[in-house]
């Protein structure tokens, strides 16, 4: 391997003790507990995975965290009210769906009804549009944390040409309009897409948001790029035992690694710092709400 390795879980815990000195602050000098709410729909596990982590880590910084967990069969109006509530609690000062919900309700419509200050996620369209027009808002937490390290990394990624593979409302297209808000030349590339390893072969930074398992090999990186690895698969992984499996990115680690000039591990990459930037959002919203200055460094 080449390339330098961009440690995701040590720049998130770097990300995190920068958030829960911000917590100490505005519970000494301002008797404010920054306070998030998670809200599961259903049984997912994969989902009740995450959400416990988030849980975990945001008392670990020192916020309050409050979890509602709702039956599968929850009816519309009765997730809408819940977040009504939250919408107007003022310990609360982010707001978490769990996506996804079950397949009766409409994610568009739940989303949207979250108060957009509260939208730790920046899913709410309000956030959307800000976003796309260059304006403060709420910042989707994994294309927030691709962005921080790759400020980390580069100083100033402007001018530089950056595609982003994949173009989901959650991902790829956030993550585009960041590295566009910074003034990189942005491409992006999806499932139709032509030529799709000259496209990528011509990018000094490179983000792969797919969801297929180890698709981007070497031989598409140029020499010296910086790689960013979304993706999160899950492969059997007999050599471990039986039934036990392992988690893959997008891009082949190995072959990439031997070409690129920094890469993301997975796992120890991009995910870590989704969460850590769910709990900047939470800080960062809390300072809006309250009219106090923003923690530095945490926001887009
Ligand atoms: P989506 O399935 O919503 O989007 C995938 C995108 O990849 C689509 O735009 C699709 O194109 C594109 N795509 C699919 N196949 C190809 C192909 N052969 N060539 C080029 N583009 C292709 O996924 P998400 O954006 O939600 O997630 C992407 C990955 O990131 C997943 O592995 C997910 O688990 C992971 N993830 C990781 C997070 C983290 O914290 N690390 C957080 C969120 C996601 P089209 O639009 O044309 O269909």
């Amino acid at each position: 391997m080449t390339a330098t390795l961009i440690d995701g879980k040590a720049f998130a815990a770097k990300v995190r003790a920068q958030v829960a000195e911000h917590v100490t602050r505005l519970k000494t000098d301002h008797a404010i507990t920054p306070g998030l709410a998670v809200v599961l729909v259903g049984e997912d596990p994969a989902s009740q995975v995450y959400v416990r982590s988030k849980r975990k880590m945001t008392t670990e910084v020192g916020m309050k965290s409050v979890e509602h967990r709702l039956d599968a069969e929850t009816a519309e109006a009765d997730l809408l009210a819940l977040i009504d509530t939250l919408n107007t609690d003022p310990e609360i000062h982010g707001i978490l769906v769990q996506l996804p919900l079950p397949k009766h309700l409409n994610e568009d419509l739940v989303i949207n009804a979250i108060d957009p200050a509260k939208d730790v996620d920046g899913f709410h369209i309000s956030n959307v549009g800000l976003l796309g027009t260059g304006q403060k808002s709420m910042v989707p937490c994994t294309p927030l944390g691709c962005l921080m390290m790759l400020r980390e990394h580069h100083g100033s990624i402007s001018g530089l040409d950056a595609v982003v593979i994949g173009r989901s409302n959650i991902v790829g297209k956030p993550m585009a309009q960041l590295l566009l808000n910074d003034s990189a030349t942005v491409t992006i590339a999806h499932s139709r897409t032509k030529e799709l390893a000259d496209v990528v072969r011509r990018a000094d930074i490179v983000v792969a948001a797919v969801g297929r398992p180890q698709m981007v090999p070497g031989d598409w990186i140029k020499p010296g790029a910086t790689v960013i690895d979304v993706g999160i698969n899950r492969l059997d992984a007999p050599e471990k035992g039986e039934g036990k499996t392992r988690l893959v990115g997008d891009v082949d680690f190995d072959s990439c690694a031997a070409v690129a000039g920094a890469i993301t591990p997975v796992p120890g990459g991009v995910g870590p710092m989704t969460i850590a930037c769910l709990l900047a959002n939470t800080v960062t919203a809390c300072c809006r709400a309250n009219g106090l200055p923003e923690p530095e460094g945490l926001t887009a």
